[in-house]
């Protein structure tokens, strides 16, 4: 099935973010100060305790440094700075971002076609809507797999089209891509679509999803090229 997603007034639910984010970030540090006293009040606990009890802070404190980073991709103080971006060079930047990622779990990422487009937008932010679902297709694809790019340009808009053959989604699942903490994954922030939206938004652009569960997903952002 396919699905178009325009404009989405999820975006709405942003306002609400910094208290939630709060939230999140206070859950873990109670634990990881919890693990720490554990740690220093029984100095005879057996050294397998010891390891763990070290695991699960070291674990929280990742989840924190997670929610943080992408929470400030979107809520950065300064304007956007608006550049031409080459969407060869950007693609090839935010590939060689998430390469250790992608060799670590067997993915391939290939950029199979490339038209000549330039799109304006924000050089950082827009690496950074890429990375986010390229770091999604990896997560989709366990065991090994591909990950396929293409840009084309047709009437002043650029098609990238970003396709994995990983796990898929639902019909649920796509239509509660973008909402805050909505995530599947044990270790994900559920931000990552979020700030896709936010991003591709602001550069005008649009985003479609076509998913099937056990065939792969392809995202597809639309945006206007000069
Ligand atoms: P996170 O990656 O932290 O879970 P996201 O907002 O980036 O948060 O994604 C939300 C959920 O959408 C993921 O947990 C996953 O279940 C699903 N998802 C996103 N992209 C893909 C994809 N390419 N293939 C399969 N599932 C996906």
């Amino acid at each position: 099935f396919r699905m178009k997603i325009y404009h989405s007034a999820k975006l709405d639910l942003i306002g609400h973010l910094a208290a939630a984010v709060n939230h999140e970030i206070k859950n873990p540090l109670t634990t990881v100060r919890g693990m720490i006293h554990l740690l220093k009040d029984d100095p005879s606990l057996p050294n397998e305790k010891k390891e763990s009890f070290f695991q699960i802070a070291m674990e929280e404190i990742d989840k924190i440094d997670r929610i943080v980073s992408d929470y400030l991709t979107f809520a950065r103080p300064y304007p956007n700075k608006i550049e031409m971006l080459p969407i060869g060079q950007v693609l090839s930047e935010s590939i060689s971002i998430v390469k250790p990622l992608a060799d670590q779990a067997s993915v391939k990422i290939e950029i199979k076609e490339i038209s000549h487009c330039t799109i304006p937008g924000d050089h950082s932010k827009f690496v950074q809507a890429l990375v986010n679902i390229l770091k999604n297709s990896i997560d989709a694809l366990p065991n090994g797999g591909s990950i396929e790019i293409k840009a084309v340009i047709m009437n002043n808009l650029c098609s990238i089209h970003i396709l994995d053959n990983g796990v898929g989604m639902s019909s649920e699942i796509i239509s509660r891509l973008g909402e805050p903490y909505f995530t599947m994954t044990s270790n994900g922030t559920g931000l990552g679509m979020m700030v896709v939206f936010k991003i591709i938004e602001s550069m005008k652009g649009k985003i479609s999803i076509n998913s099937e569960l056990g065939t792969g997903t392809e995202v597809i952002l639309s945006l206007p090229s000069s």
